[in-house]
This record gives C-alpha cells, structure tokens and sequence, in this order.
C-alpha cells in the first residue's frame, strides 16, 4: 500500500538499479525478499531469514523446486494458454480436477477454477444462491458468517468477511450477510466454562441466527476451519460436529473456506478431514500451488452440481484464466511432492505435535505470553501485560509489532495480527527447524519484554 510518491520512488529505483541495488526501495520502508530456498527467505541485503509464514500460508513444499519450474516451463512450450469457455477445455485442469475429488472430502467432487481466493468465495456466494433460486427458493439467500473473519478482499470477499475496518470502507456490503461469535474460547469462554462447552455455545450461536431469520431465508454458513487472518482462532473439537448437525437441521448448506487450511496445513489434506465434516462447498486457493502460481480451487458436490444440470441452470460464469493450464500443471507437480514426501502425514504424525509440544514447553511460561495454541503447522502467541488477568498492552497490536519486529530481525519472519503473533510455516519444516524457530521467538519476547515495560 504505496502513495503515488512512494510509487515513484520505487519506479525510479527499480529503473535506475534493476535487481542489483534496492536502497531506494528500503528508504520507502519496505523489506525486499531477492530470493528464496528451501525453508527461508533472502532480503536485498543478504540476511536470511527462516519463514515462518510459508510467503503467506502458501509455500507448503518450501522454495526452489526445480520440478515446479519445470512443470511450468512444459505446460508453456506445449499450450500456454487456452480459455474454458465455448465449449473448449484444456488437460491440465481437467487433471486437476479429478485428483482434487480424489483427495477431498466424498462430499465435493465437482471444481470451478479461479486465479485467487477471494474469486472463488466470491464464485461460491453466487453458485449458492443461484442454486436455493433454481430448488425454487429464491428468498433463502442469507449467508452466515462470523465475526473478524476474512474471506477475501473483493467486494463479495470483504462483506463475506467481517473485519469492521474493511467494511467501513465497503460503502455498502453485499446484503443478506449476517456475522455471528467467532469460536475464540480465549477471549471469549464464560469462567467455568470447559472447552467442549464453549464449542457448543459457539455452534449455538450460529443456530440463534438461522432461528432468527427463519431457516426458510438462509442459504448458507460459512466459515474457515480455522481462523487464520483473524489470528489462528481454532476451534474447540466439539464446534464444527455441531455446525454441521445444525446446517442439516435446518437445510443450510454449509461452506468452508480452506484457502489457508487445504493441502495439509493441519496434518489431513483437507481441514474438513481434520474435523469430521462433510461440507456443501469448499474453497481452496494459496498452497494448491504452493503459492507457485496464481490458482483457486471451488469444490461443490453432486447436491449443488446435480441441481445445476437438472434444472437446466447455466450459471453465467467464467474467468478468463480460470483452469490457466500453466497454473493447473504446476498444481499436479505440486500436489506430486506433497504426496511422494508424504508431507501430510508427517505435520499429523511428527512435525505438528513436536510443534505444540515446543509450543506448549519452550514459549507458553514466557512472562508476555497468555496462550499457545496450534493444529497442525498453523500456531498462535497470545502477547499480553498480564498473564493472569490477559489485560494486553494499550494500543492494540503495538506489542506484538514490537515482537515481530524483534522476530524478523533475529531471523524468523512471522506475523502480528492484533495482539497476536501467528505461524504457519512451510510443510517441510523438521523438528530441527521448530527448535530453530523457537530459540528466535524466545528472543524476540525477551528483547521485546525489555522494550514494553520501558
Ligand atoms: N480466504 C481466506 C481464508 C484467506 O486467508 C484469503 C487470503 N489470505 C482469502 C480467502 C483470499 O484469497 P486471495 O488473497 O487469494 O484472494
């Protein structure tokens, strides 16, 4: 987010020193990442950095594959481009499209392609409406989502979600979108209450909005399995069970938003594995690709895509780079290395408990931390003043910008959102790589420690 100015100045740099020299670029206060192996990440002055948030929840088989490259080099000598529409297909998505029903939950099987999350929750807005209006219910078309969460950044993206900052800015969201509580027991358990509970009373609340509106009106729920751009909220186990069972008494179709969450973040392929859920729609986008390419992925049933033929409901709807074959063949050759290094299972079986346990040993008893959380490779750092009573420190954010500030400088790229510090790093992460890791945050939270109650 530049102004013009700053726009100029990076223009100028880039013209006046091409790749070589970025002191311009640095002046307009931006870090610039050159280039990238394995498991970190270089800047313009050579420091690498460890990182931790796979680019941004997307780099799951890590930087440099030559096979990624390369699948990307044949697909553009062979067919760089071709549209999906009038009737013409290419292989690749095709491809794409039959591994993916063969690795998703039995509930979806069907996939419309996009080149970005937000176009395909954008894309899975549209779909469920039009299909309650083709089963001859046009007025069921409320969505339910939840609080802070993020969807994406278009228009539909932004109302879907509900960070308030974003939406004051819309100027009218799309209508007929409703935001309950977030699953968030942190904050927002009742004392006494066990985690089981809070699941349930949070599942509940998404009952109390389908009552309230009428069950008649509302389309669909929809939700990340968890949270990630809103801070790594997770569930507790009891939630999702129960957010399915509503959504079928109520005949709510039921979407989740796996664009952080898919392709084995949480030690299954798909998170609606990790829960037990069998969802209407899932969206996928960021590690279909390890953020290789630009790709979406809507998965939908035989329910939506049965409704679709039969009523003989064209959906008006097409991306010029939808099904890009370019995108679709660097998937395959991703989705590839995933499964022969059996990335999934090791974040289930070893990486992702040895990370909670580092979690839970190393960082929790930290005098500015209130919390650790995880699933899978996706972990959270509640930073506060206060163990005990979780007051934070004023300026909300402030202290967990110091943090991270401190974590990047000591080698290890993570986020701030809010009070709260997230990690999801790349699948090839090894148990040597966590201990790295934490060493780096147990010295930020200590140089940060020093500069907070300064
Ligand atoms: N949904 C979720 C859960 C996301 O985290 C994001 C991106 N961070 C999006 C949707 C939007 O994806 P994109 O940025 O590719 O449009």
């Amino acid at each position: 987010n530049y102004s013009l100015k700053q726009l100029q100045q990076i223009d100028a740099a880039h013209h006046l020193h091409p790749f070589t020299d970025h002191k311009e670029l640095r002046e307009v206060g931006s870090r610039i990442i050159t280039r990238a192996e394995g498991a970190y990440i270089y800047d313009s002055e050579g420091n690498g950095i460890l990182d931790g948030m796979a680019g941004l929840w997307c780099v799951n088989v890590g930087y440099g594959r030559d096979e990624l490259a390369e699948a990307a080099y044949r697909q553009m000598k062979e067919l760089p481009y071709y549209n999906s529409f009038f009737k013409c297909s290419t292989p690749t998505p095709v491809l794409l499209a039959r591994r993916l029903a063969e690795l998703a939950p039995k509930s979806v099987n069907q996939v419309f392609f996009g080149s970005s999350g937000s176009e395909a929750n954008d894309t899975a807005l549209r779909l469920v409406r039009h299909y309650w209006a083709l089963e001859g219910k046009p007025e069921k078309n409320r969505i339910i989502s939840r609080k802070n969460a993020y969807h994406g950044s278009t228009v539909a993206g932004t109302s879907l979600g509900g960070m308030e900052p974003m939406h004051k800015q819309l100027g009218g969201a799309v209508p007929n979108i409703v935001h309950v509580m977030m699953p968030y027991a942190y904050e927002l358990a009742l004392p006494g209450e066990s985690d089981h509970e809070f699941g349930l009373r949070a599942a509940r609340a998404v009952e109390d909005a389908i009552v309230e509106a009428g069950p008649e009106k509302v389309a669909a729920f929809i939700g990340e399995p968890i949270m990630g751009a809103g801070g790594v909220k997770i569930p507790p186990m009891s939630y999702w069970p129960e957010v399915e069972r509503i959504c079928r008494k109520y005949d709510v179709l039921l979407m989740l938003d796996e664009v952080i969450t898919a392709y084995g973040r949480t030690g299954e392929w798909f998170a609606a594995q990790s829960f037990g859920i069998e969802p209407d729609t899932i969206t996928t986008a960021k590690a279909l690709t390890s953020g290789y390419q630009p790709l979406s992925a809507l998965l939908v049933g035989d329910r939506i895509a049965g409704t679709l033929v039969e009523k003989g409901g064209e959906f008006y709807h097409g991306y010029t780079y939808a099904g890009h074959p370019v995108a679709c063949a660097v998937a395959l050759a991703n989705l590839d290395i995933i499964e022969r290094e059996g990335l999934v299972e090791r974040v289930k079986n070893d990486t992702g408990p040895y990370f909670a346990q580092a979690l839970r040993e190393r960082i929790a008893d930290h005098r500015l931390v209130g919390e650790v959380r995880s699933f899978g490779l996706m972990g959270a750092i509640e930073i506060v003043r206060d163990k005990a009573t979780k007051e934070r420190f004023e300026g909300e954010g402030r202290a967990a910008v110091v943090v991270r500030d401190h974590a990047i400088a000591n080698g290890l790229m993570l986020r701030a959102t809010g009070d709260t510090m997230i990690l999801s790093p790349p699948l090839i992460w090894t148990r040597e790589t966590i201990d790295l890791a934490c060493d780096r945050i147990v010295r930020a939270l200590d140089l940060a420690e020093k500069d907070l109650h300064h």
